[in-house]
């Protein structure tokens, strides 16, 4: 900046213009005073007038800005940099003046008003935070749903493709069995190499029996027999019959009912073929060794009572990508022969009937978990 361009700058502010106004005010008193003292000793040469009287209007001048700058221009440049610090956001600011004038007051004003401010800033703040928190709760609640109704579509949809396919091909396939087996009896005895074919025909379609009854299942196309059952008892049944089996001769089990479950109106055999595939999955995922946690609780939904049943191993757990999946009929990650991906998607088809949901809980630690919903007998809560 230059000196011209500073000095333009300081005449257009407050201090430039005081400066000017004692300067212009002292120089016209300073000419009224030599005149008069002139006229009034016109023995004393001007010389000696401007000599004794120039300083003097100098030093008054002088003193009089000063005491006008102390007491007027930097209070109100403290005033005008505060008003600078709080537009740009900052709200730390404070104007340190004590005098109880008008400037004092100003002064205190301000800073109340920044505290004002400064509390309000920060209650939107929280505010717009947790906003943000709720909105980003609902959108994943919201993402959550879309994606339960898009895989509950898809396996209903499934579920109709799959009865239409079981039922066209279980006609013919009671004919192969029969017609096989009659064949059979038809069969001379010597005739080993028929006899052997015969019964290949009859196990490779029996095998395909069972698949179609297990897309039945999925579909909800088999009949079921209700009654009101507790569903503690039935897991303990279910595991009774488990227990023995070598599959779980190393699994330790944790059982965690609670004895106060309302009952169910289900299919005992339906519920119980539920709780076995997923007994079988955990033990499958862990190798036949490590923990089946089995638990069972009230829980209430919408005003409604349900009973949970939940199944938790310490496996390796479904990964994300596939979890979606899981009950799809013909899914499965066993090796050929071992799985026919057919154990969750009979099972859903299954609690889907008794008005019920399954699907696997998130379990952050290792394992899966998978949870059983079913509408709890007089739900009145
Ligand atoms: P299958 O057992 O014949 O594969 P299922 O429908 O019972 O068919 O299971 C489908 C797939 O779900 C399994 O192949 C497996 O990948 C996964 N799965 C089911 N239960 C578990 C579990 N407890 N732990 C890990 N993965 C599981």
């Amino acid at each position: 900046m230059t000196i011209r361009e500073l000095l333009r700058k300081k005449a257009h502010s407050l201090t430039g213009k005081l400066l000017f106004a004692i300067g212009s005010m002292m120089l016209f008193l300073g000419f009224i005073f030599a005149f008069s003292f002139i006229r009034q000793f016109p023995d004393v040469p001007l010389w000696k007038v401007l000599v004794y009287g120039g300083p003097f209007v100098f030093l008054t001048s002088f003193a009089l800005c000063m005491i006008l700058y102390n007491f007027v221009t930097k209070p109100l440049a403290y005033l005008v940099e505060g008003m600078k610090r709080l537009s740009s956001g900052d709200m730390d600011y404070r104007i340190d003046l004590k005098g109880r004038d008008e400037i004092g007051i100003l002064a205190r004003s301000f800073n109340s008003m920044s505290d004002e401010l400064k509390e309000y800033k920060e209650k939107m703040e929280n505010w717009t935070k947790s906003l943000e928190d709720e909105v980003q709760k609902k959108t994943s609640e919201i993402y959550k749903a879309q994606e339960h109704l898009i895989n509950t579509e898809k396996l209903a949809s499934l579920g109709r493709m799959a009865a239409g396919v079981a039922h066209e091909i279980n006609s013919p396939l009671t004919g192969i069995v029969t017609f096989s087996h009659l064949m059979l009896k038809r069969t001379p005895s010597e005739n080993t190499q028929d006899i052997e074919d015969l019964n290949v025909i009859i196990d490779q379609a029996e095998r395909c029996s069972k698949i179609i009854k297990g897309l039945l299942g999925f579909s909800r196309k088999t009949s079921s027999e209700k009654s009101s059952i507790n569903l503690n008892t039935l897991l303990e049944n279910t595991l009774a019959m488990v227990r023995h089996q070598s599959r779980f001769y190393n699994i330790q089990f944790d059982l965690r009912l609670d004895s106060a479950i309302p009952e169910v109106i289900a299919d005992p055999n339906q519920i119980q073929q539920v709780f076995l595939n997923l007994l079988i999955n955990a033990a499958d995922a862990m190798e036949k060794k490590g923990q089946i946690t089995l638990a069972s609780r009230r829980i209430e939904n919408n005003g409604s009572s349900f009973v949970e049943i939940e199944v938790a191993d310490s496996g390796p757990g479904i990964p994300e990508e596939i979890r979606g999946k899981v009950f799809e009929p013909f899914f499965t990650t066993k090796p050929v022969g071992k799985g026919t991906g057919l154990g969750l998607a009979v099972s859903y088809g299954i609690i889907k009937k008794h008005e019920g949901t399954i699907f696997v809980k998130d379990s952050p630690g290792s394992g899966a978990s998978f949870c059983i919903h079913l509408p709890a007998q007089n739900t009145t809560v």
